[in-house]
């Protein structure tokens, strides 16, 4: 991990230096500029929000541009919902494109004269041989590949099939166009791989203009090259490709934008493969692309995660060469720390046990001052009414208190946060069930406040709302969507992982009455409890708010063990 965190990019870092590398020698006369490339065939994930952060924060860094570039060469997947959904959340994550917005369908013409102009120079070619053959011609890692029988055309017929290819003469898959260039190659990418494949299908911005379709390889690099991109980065699985993006802008002798690779970014308990978050959406695992246990941008903000939160962590986990795959317990840990300093805290009760106050006059209602961060004074205190009957949490009594148990118990005596010492006098129970559904309890006077002017102590502070002013509420609690450290084994269906309680809703929770006018994303703290926010559901009739966070850290605990 960086141990400076001076920008969104986690400091100094191996792409940066390269960078650097690049200012000193003046390799492109000082400029810095890189894009953000998704293909629009899904929401962003956290993983997305790594690669943003670096794109974007080592433009910023060095006075540089970043662009967004929708990478659109595949139109059975690709949607216009998607494109909405991916500008929307490089805002939310605090980033500006300004007017760079490019999509490579808009290169479509472009690419296509460029394939004509490899056709020419006898270093494209068109193949009969069906997608299966082309597999089989292909080889393998140990054994070189075969050439097409259809690799010698000649120049002239290529063009003219190229041609009807793009006129819609042949139906999908009879033909390709390919690149000539090795079928021994040790490197897969480079035995004459496909540049054009035929498919009648409606793409979401060129309509039906095309029927053929550049693949990625032969898109992605020209399209770099003609926004003149300097550092072009992405993710390591692209390495491999490398020397064929370096090969076609070669051969067409234009501007080289220089690709950079660094590593995925992988957490325990999640899948961050866009098929699989489909495959979750599709099926009703989960509620939508925006629900709060997807480890989408949208569900991660649903679920009341903060931009800083996740920019922090992206700066803190830094890039390197290696994959790897680290603790979700540590984005966690980014927005308990940013949530401590900035959500108000609150009193919440999720599951409601009712106290009466035996000896608080009935009728009588007061309102006690409460601090609304003590980790930040200025966001000062609130009013919150106490009356004869209340609502704590049901975990907060035992009848039969074992030994390390300090909260309520017959006899006992407690603090309500923020008032005074209640003493439990006696128990309501269910005759059928025997179910503790009732205390009752006598306050003492002089503790308003929270302290005896005895000086005589408790050993517990439990939160607690008052009956008559509560807000009910629908909470849903979150646990890991899966329930298996790396739900991606290789073999086994993922879905298969699932955690059956990932969610858990609270129907009846009671809320301090300040929760009343909470607006959708508005986070709090709830004292004992955790982290919350409105959800996108909650209305003023019906509110209702998701944990963003138990108060629980796993992290620190982690930490402070290694340190230990
Ligand atoms: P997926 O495998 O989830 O479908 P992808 O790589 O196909 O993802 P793109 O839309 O092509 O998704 O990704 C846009 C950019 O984000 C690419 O440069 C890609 O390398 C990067 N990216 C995608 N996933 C991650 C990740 N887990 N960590 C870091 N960067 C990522
Ligand atoms: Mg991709």
């Amino acid at each position: 991990m960086a141990s400076t965190t001076t920008t969104e990019t986690g400091g100094s870092n191996f792409v940066r230096d390269i960078i650097l590398d690049d200012l000193k020698t003046g390799k492109y006369q000082g400029r810095v500029h890189t894009r953000f490339p998704p293909e629009p065939n899904g929401y962003l994930h956290i993983g997305h929000a790594k690669s943003i952060c670096l794109n974007f924060g080592l433009a910023a860094e060095f006075g540089g541009k970043c662009n967004l570039r929708f990478d659109d060469t595949n139109p059975e997947k690709e949607e216009t919902e998607y494109v909405d959904s991916i500008m929307e959340n490089i805002r939310w994550l605090g980033f500006d494109w300004e007017d760079r917005l490019y999509y490579a369908s808009d290169y479509f013409e472009q690419l296509y004269e460029w394939a004509v102009q490899l056709i020419k120079a006898g270093k494209a070619y068109v193949c009969d041989l069906s997608a299966e053959e082309v597999r089989q011609y292909r080889g393998t890692l140990t054994e070189p590949g075969r050439e097409s029988p259809y690799r010698n055309r000649a120049v002239e017929d290529n063009l003219d099939l190229f041609e009807r290819m793009r006129a819609g003469e042949f139906p999908d898959g009879t033909r390709t166009l390919r690149s000539k260039i090795d079928m021994a190659s040790p490197n897969l990418n480079m035995r004459d791989p496909v540049m054009y494949r035929i498919l009648h299908a409606e793409h979401h911005r060129t309509g039906d203009k095309w029927c053929i379709y550049p693949m990625y390889d032969f898109t992605h690099g020209q399209s770099d090259s003609i926004e003149k991109i300097t550092h072009s980065i992405c993710t390591l699985e692209f390495e491999d490709h490398r020397p064929l993006y370096d090969w076609y802008v070669e051969q067409l002798g234009i501007y080289h934008p220089q690709q950079i690779e660094f590593d995925r970014l992988n957490l325990t308990y999640t899948v961050l493969s866009k098929r699989k978050l489909l495959t979750l959406v599709q099926e009703g695992f989960v509620r939508g692309w925006d629900d709060p246990r997807m480890p989408t941008l949208a569900g991660i903000r649903r679920r009341g995660y903060t931009p800083e939160a996740i920019r922090n962590f992206c700066a803190s986990i830094g890039v390197s060469k290696t994959n790897g795959i680290l603790d979700l317990s540590l984005l966690e840990h980014f927005v308990r720390e940013d949530l401590n300093k900035r959500a108000p805290r609150v009193m919440a009760v999720l599951r409601p046990l009712r106290v009466v106050i035996d000896n608080y006059p009935e009728g009588r209602a007061e309102t006690l001052e409460a601090v609304n961060n003590p980790e930040d004074a200025s966001m000062g205190t609130r009013q919150v009414p106490f009356s004869r009957v209340l609502y704590i949490e049901q975990e907060d009594f035992r009848e039969d208190p074992p030994k390390q148990y300090f909260r309520l118990a017959p006899g006992r005596e407690v603090r309500l946060r923020y008032g005074y010492f209640i003493t439990c006098t006696g128990v309501v129970k269910d005759e059928k069930t025997g179910e503790v559904v009732e205390l009752h309890c006598t306050y003492d006077p002089a503790t308003r406040g929270g302290n005896a002017p005895d000086g005589r102590k408790v050993k517990s502070t439990i939160h607690w709302v008052s009956a008559a002013q509560a807000v009910d509420a629908e909470v849903r609690i979150y646990d890991n969507l899966f329930d298996r450290a790396n739900p991606n084994e290789e073999g086994v269906v993922f879905t298969t992982f699932l955690n059956p309680k990932s969610l858990e809703v609270v129907p009846n929770a009671k809320l301090e009455p300040s929760l009343a006018g909470a607006a959708p994303l508005d986070r709090y703290q709830f004292e004992r409890l955790g982290y919350f926010c409105a959800d996108l559901d909650s209305t003023a009739a019906k509110p209702v708010f998701n944990r963003t966070a138990a108060l629980r850290d796993t992290w620190a605990k982690i930490e402070k063990r290694a340190k230990e």
